[in-house]
């Protein structure tokens, strides 16, 4: 914390009080204001405790987010709530000011295990402060820049080349558990007539992704639809999490050729090409809907 002009009580309360203070210096201070509207929660994957994620962001890439949550739900904090912090692309900071604060967690190197009892208390009262202490909407985001709670993979926006952050179990936990225990600790009443929104998978862009073969083009398309369809196959096993990379390439092709046998369809009609039908089942199971 450099000299600066703010208030010292505003500048001391963007500093939750339940987290460790681990100020990342010199980024904190070269970072711009924001106004946090948006609470938006990460799988770091890896099984880190607070103080080696802030030496990742220390020595190994200034994509930090402000919070840090171990397997034993102890909070680090890391960049005030009121300043920028990188993990999420286009929602880091708006042109009007708004932003997300962004909350990495402790996970399995795939990031397919679920958050631990400890760490989703820890990010429920998390997610009470930052109503209380920012006005958030007891809402999930229903758009990347739409106020409220979300986490990762729900808008392509708020990532660069695609994330499949967090695995399917951890959005399980946001929809069941994590946001309602926010709604509850708040004593506020949720939204009911706005049903929570699901990531969409473009049906067309999908396609597009799986006929064209990366050997012969040279460039590998990569897109956000098949990172999420691929976390899907992981899921299922049918794809190892190792080739879940975003390029829909020969064993992408092959897992989801297995998807369509097991729907019971043949021959061209199980090619690995996605299709409407299967693509909308493996979506109802995975948490995405297909546009
Ligand atoms: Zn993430």
């Amino acid at each position: 914390m450099g000299i600066c002009d703010l208030d010292p009580r505003e500048t001391a309360m963007a500093w939750y009080p339940g987290a460790t203070k681990r100020e990342l210096e010199p980024e904190s201070d070269a970072q711009p204001a924001i106004r946090p509207t948006q609470l938006i929660l990460h799988s770091i994957a890896a099984p880190w405790s607070g103080e080696r994620m802030y030496e990742y962001w220390r020595d190994s890439t200034n994509l930090e987010s402000h919070f840090g949550c171990a397997y034993d739900g102890g909070l680090w904090q890391f960049i005030g709530t009121e300043t920028r912090a990188d993990a999420n692309a286009s929602a880091n900071r708006r042109s009007d000011g708004t932003g997300a604060v962004s909350v990495e967690s402790a996970s399995n190197l795939e990031h397919t295990d679920p958050w631990t009892e400890a760490q989703v208390d820890s990010l429920i009262r998390l997610g009470v402060w930052m109503h209380e202490r920012h006005d958030l909407p007891l809402r999930v985001c229903r758009a990347w820049d739409d106020p409220g709670y979300g986490y990762h993979r729900l808008f392509a926006k708020w990532s660069i080349d695609g994330t499949a952050c967090p695995g399917d179990a951890r959005v399980r936990q946001f929809h069941d558990r994590i946001f309602p225990g926010i709604v509850a600790g708040t004593g506020g009443t949720p939204p009911v007539d706005i049903p929570a929104p699901r990531p969409a998978v473009d049906l067309a862009e999908l396609v597009a992704a799986a006929r064209s073969d990366p050997s012969r083009q040279g460039t590998p398309v990569t897109y956000v639809g098949t990172r999420m369809v691929e976390n899907a196959l992981v899921a299922e096993g049918l794809l190892a999490g190792h080739l879940a990379d975003g390029h829909y390439g020969t064993a992408t092709l092959k897992a989801y050729a297995e998807w369509q046998r097991r729907l019971g369809y043949n021959g061209s009609d199980a090619d690995g090409i996605p299709g409407r039908r299967s693509l909308t089942r493996l979506g109802a199971k995975h948490g995405f809907t297909v546009a």
